[in-house]
């Protein structure tokens, strides 16, 4: 009888991988593949900035059905199970799945690759909520929220948060047409991990589109104002609090990691998985972590893709049985943030790299032109697979 290995995610690192092991390794090991996810498209969550903009991105062009991308494939060797994670028993090897139609199912697996990523707090559609159709409807409320609003603020000087405030700017505060606040909590935006360099360029190129940036704050409070819209506690790194009012206020911050299933003893406590040198739980060798979810900082396609090509490889070593290679995690940043659809900023390999260059890779498409394709399988954002 086949072995069943369950893949727990089908997002930017389960879905590559799924396709990986039904090409090399399904037929040479006997396996049959369970992918269970809770969304049946995957939401190219890369453009979600830039979707958040009226008239920009199509939702086709944004969410991509994944059933039909597994049909090449025979029934003996895969299932899709749309469903969401509930329960893990690692001692027994079963997971328990609500299925999407309510049913309860139980799933015995001899392998396991758990990839269910992170969600955004506060019904934000910066990545999935719950199913692809919960996050096509709060995508819409947020187009239309812009729409409406004549001063927006954003929350958080990190890649979402300096990259949604770039495309409002490009879009509007550039023209004077709507007002655009970037509240972020350091001196500049991107964080402390990013060379001084990267985020000033950020700065200007931000203040270049008549985004007005408010820095060393915090939004301390949120509250409903009394003529629409909100009004916003902040307070300001000397200790000082000031209000401000916001036809709307979108936050950018608040990640938390899908491992609500994993027994308490195999989380960290920001809820990530512990993971080991071959990104495995520990303890339990027939158990792969990969993505957002595992203890290995994988915010972008240079730290995540290189997991995925390295737990497609250690599962070729697992399968035949010999000693798996360690995992080097990635120690260099690398991020690449588009500010508009024309500029960018970017820190790659230590280098803070050219506008032209983020636009090229990145900005111009918000690298949709391979979305379709991968999840087809065969190809990662940094190349084929
Ligand atoms: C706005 C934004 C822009 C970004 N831009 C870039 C970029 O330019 N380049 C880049 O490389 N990265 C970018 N990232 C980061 C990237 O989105 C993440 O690193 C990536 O999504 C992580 O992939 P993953 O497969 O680990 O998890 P996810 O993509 O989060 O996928 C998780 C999957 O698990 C499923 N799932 C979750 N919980 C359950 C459950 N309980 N049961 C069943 N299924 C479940 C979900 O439905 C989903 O299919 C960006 C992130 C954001 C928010």
């Amino acid at each position: 009888m086949s072995k069943t290995i369950a893949i727990l995610g089908a997002g930017f690192a389960g879905l590559p991988l799924a396709h990986y092991i039904l090409k090399h390794y399904a037929d040479k090991f006997d396996l049959k593949l369970v992918l269970v996810s809770r969304s049946e498209e995957l939401y190219w969550n890369i453009a979600a900035p830039r979707a958040a903009i009226p008239g920009q991105f199509s939702d086709e062009e944004v969410f991509h059905a994944i059933p039909p991308a597994f049909a090449k494939y025979p029934a003996n060797r895969f299932e899709f199970v749309h469903g969401s994670v509930v329960a893990w028993q690692p001692d027994s090897n079963t997971i328990g799945v609500v299925l999407h139609q309510g049913a309860e199912r139980q799933i015995n697996y001899h392998t396991l690759v758990i990839a269910t990523g992170s969600d955004y707090s506060a019904d934000m559609p910066w990545k999935l909520i719950g199913t692809s159709q919960e996050t096509h409807a709060a995508l819409d409320k947020l187009r239309s929220d812009v729409r409406k609003a004549d001063s927006i603020v954003v929350g958080g000087g990190g890649p979402t948060g300096v990259e949604f405030a770039g495309e409002l700017g490009h879009e509007y505060a550039k023209t004077g047409k709507k007002k655009v606040t970037l509240i972020i909590s350091e001196p500049l935006p991107l964080g402390p991990r990013v060379q001084e360099a990267t985020r000033m360029s950020a700065q200007k190129e931000l203040e270049k589109l008549n985004v007005n940036i408010i820095t060393d704050t915090r939004v301390t409070k949120i509250t409903d104002s009394n003529a629409g819209g909100k009004v916003l506690e902040l307070s300001r790194g000397d200790g000082t609090l000031e209000t401000l009012h916001a036809d709307l206020f979108t936050p950018t911050w608040g990640v938390k990691f899908n491992t609500s299933f994993a027994p308490a003893s195999l989380r960290e406590t920001d809820g990530r998985l512990k993971a080991t040198q071959t990104l495995r739980s520990p303890g339990y060798d027939n158990v792969f972590l990969v993505g957002d979810c595992a203890n290995k900082d994988s915010y972008a396609a240079l730290v995540r893709e290189k997991q995925v090509r390295y737990i497609a490889s250690a599962l070729g070593q697992y399968f035949k049985g010999v000693k798996l290679d360690d995992f080097v995690p990635e120690s260099k940043v690398g991020m690449t943030v588009a500010i508009g659809p024309s500029r960018g900023v970017g820190d790659l390999f230590g280098f803070n790299v050219w506008s032209f260059f983020v636009w090229y890779f990145k900005g111009r498409h918000m690298c949709t032109n391979i979305a379709a394709e991968y999840v087809a399988g065969g190809k990662l954002i940094l190349g084929s697979f």
